[in-house]
């Protein structure tokens, strides 16, 4: 892949990657498109990344199906296929015996999924970084529907001065709203119904905040009654208002305030987030 990026640069061809964990679905295709307007060679990253699953979580369960994400790369490349490149390295090419250096986004990492996931960021940079290196992008895509991930991300990208086009993609969804996700292959037909109390409770968010109310707390009981009533047995991981450059929290919706939120669903613990001011 190396020596492939470095023919790539001296034939001045412009590059975009788009990073996954695999198990595709058209959240990750959209990105794909975006990257095929933007860049001459799309380069998509298969790589369930060790480095930031936590012991306890589902790194061994996670769905892998290399077959069908290469057909789906393949289909969303459409009539640039023959420039897009698929690269699923091995977890012992991209971590060595002996590996030892990090990448960490000190401030950006400690909230939200960073508090409940400890190492998860560092993990997730890491990772990112060393693609950066060895796919040499000009252009890097990246979802909101992982919103502290894009910023933290975006953070590394300034702070290491990779010349690298940095953009952060729409959330695609279900019919009903639900944030399409790799994890919502874990549910069965019930369950996935009430997967959807995530987009419910941001739906009503937005809807106290388009009537006039911008008490955070206020909002947050309404969400959390929304959350149950959608999926009684849901555990609630968090509900906050940051603001989106810094996600710093904040009391009352104002300009630039995005509400995020981590539910357990049946086990499968998800996130979503909205814009609301
Ligand atoms: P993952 O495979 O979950 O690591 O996601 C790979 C990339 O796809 C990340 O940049 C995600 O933010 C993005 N992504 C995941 N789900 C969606 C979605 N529903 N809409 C848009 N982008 C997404």
């Amino acid at each position: 892949m190396q020596a492939v990026s470095r023919q790539l640069a001296a034939r001045g061809k412009k590059v975009a990657i788009v990073p996954t964990m695999g198990a595709l679905h058209e959240g990750h295709l959209a990105l794909i498109r975006r990257a095929v307007k933007e860049a001459d060679v799309v380069i998509t990253t298969i790589f369930v990344n060790p480095a930031q699953f936590a012991p306890h979580e589902d790194l061994a369960k996670y769905p892998r199906d290399k077959r069908n994400d290469i057909l789906k790369i393949t289909t969303a490349l459409g009539r640039k296929r023959s420039t897009g490149i698929v690269f699923i390295p091995q977890a012992k090419e991209v971590y060595p015996e002996g590996f030892q250096t990090w990448v960490n986004v000190d401030e950006l990492s400690k909230s939200l999924e960073g508090a409940r996931r400890p190492g998860h960021f560092r993990g997730v940079a890491t990772v990112v970084a060393k693609l950066f290196n060895i796919c040499r992008p000009d252009v890097a895509i990246f979802g909101m529907k992982d919103y502290q991930q894009a910023v933290v991300l975006r953070q590394m990208t300034r702070d290491l001065g990779y010349p690298i086009k940095y953009i952060i993609a729409p959330t695609l969804r279900e019919r009903d709203g639900l944030a399409m996700s790799s994890r919502n292959w874990y549910f069965n037909e019930r369950q996935r119904w009430e997967a959807v109390c995530l987009y419910y409770a941001l739906q009503s968010a937005r809807s106290m905040v388009r009537s006039g109310i911008v008490d955070v707390k206020k909002i947050t009981k309404e969400m959390r009654a929304v959350v149950r009533a959608t999926c009684p047995t849901a555990e609630i991981h968090y509900i906050a208002f940051t603001d989106f450059d810094t996600l710093e929290s904040v009391n009352a919706i104002r300009r630039n305030t995005i509400c995020s939120l981590s539910v357990k669903v049946y086990g499968v613990s998800l996130i979503d987030n909205m814009k609301m001011g």
